[in-house]
């Protein structure tokens, strides 16, 4: 197993390094397979990069799917993966900022319409059986149509449960564990990462956070931590109203890549991947350049939609 893994980790590292390249092939990946897999569906911003959808992460356990956040296009990355279109085992939310958000309505209703018959699960901060309700009620008509029409939908098939959670073990499940860890993301009260066990490995989703003592703590000595980041190098005022405080925005809310260098040294975890990437015109290497400035040497790539490790 750990050779295979091995070899697996130096595959994505090679397919990382094609500049939006293409996936890695299904049949490659499954040569290989662990029990545990990480997709990543979107490694982007609320900034509309095609190449880059709305924050996302696909955990899969022996072909059960769990995600962690539904930013905009999670549905068509899903396909795009060869991953269920017809609802995960469970949904697992960071925060409520709109780029996490946006495709929630998407994978509720489209799932549904691919024919999910039964509730699934959904975790995440105080806020989110609102949002959940005004979601459902905004699609009310479409609902009713939909069931009661030509199309035959499956009554309540739409219909998800919502857990609003604190930080701990929040799912145990058949060998799957996940603990939601409390970060801090500037002005939001409740914003979480995520650390998922199972049978064979270990991995932690940062979520959006500034450097975190919380994260640091749970990660240690994991196989993959997943971890937001921004350019510390290309941070300036931006020529906006309000954009004098960007840089003390970014501060606040987000963690840069020499602050990610100093945490993932003090982590080691066995792979970093950086994802959530806030640019700001940085190219891959200024972003590694950043990392090692902070001081780590571990192995670390820079996440692309669509790459599986
Ligand atoms: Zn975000
Ligand atoms: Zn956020």
């Amino acid at each position: 197993m750990q050779s295979a893994l091995a070899i697996l980790l130096s595959l994505g590292i090679a397919f990382s390094g094609l500049p939006h390249g293409p996936p890695r092939p299904a049949a490659m990946a499954s040569a290989f397979s662990p029990a545990t897999e990480v997709i990543l569906l979107g490694t982007g911003t609320p900034y509309p990069d095609p190449a880059a959808s709305g924050p996302a992460t696909a955990v899969v356990v022996n072909g059960r799917m769990f995600l962690f956040d539904v930013g905009a296009g999670v549905m068509r990355r899903l396909k795009a993966a060869n991953l269920p279109i017809n609802g995960p085992e469970a949904l697992f939310i960071t925060h409520l900022h709109s780029d996490h958000t946006l495709g929630y309505a998407d994978l509720i209703l489209t799932s549904w319409v691919m024919r999910r018959r039964a509730p699934f699960p959904v975790f995440g901060p105080p806020g989110l059986q609102r949002m959940t309700n005004y979601l459902l009620a905004a699609y009310a008509e479409d609902i009713r149509i939909r069931t009661d029409g030509l199309e035959h939908e499956v009554a309540s098939g739409y219909r998800v449960s919502v857990h609003q959670i604190r930080a701990g073990i929040v799912y145990e499940k058949d060998g799957v564990r996940v603990t939601a860890i409390a970060v801090q993301h500037g002005a939001w009260k409740e914003s979480f990462g995520y650390r998922i066990d199972t049978t064979d490995r270990s991995i932690v989703i940062s979520g959006d956070t500034r450097p975190s003592e919380a994260l640091v703590k749970a990660a240690r000595g994991v196989d993959i931590l997943i971890h937001e980041v921004y350019s510390a190098s290309r941070l300036a005022p931006e020529d906006r109203p309000g954009g004098k405080d960007w840089p003390r925005y970014c501060r606040e809310y987000h963690t840069s890549d020499v602050e990610l260098g100093h945490l993932a040294e003090r982590i080691q975890p066995k792979l970093l991947i950086l994802d959530h990437l806030i640019r700001m015109g940085a190219s891959d290497d200024e972003l590694l350049a950043g990392v090692r400035a902070g001081g780590y040497s571990g192995r670390v790539v820079i996440g692309k939609d669509l790459e599986r490790y």
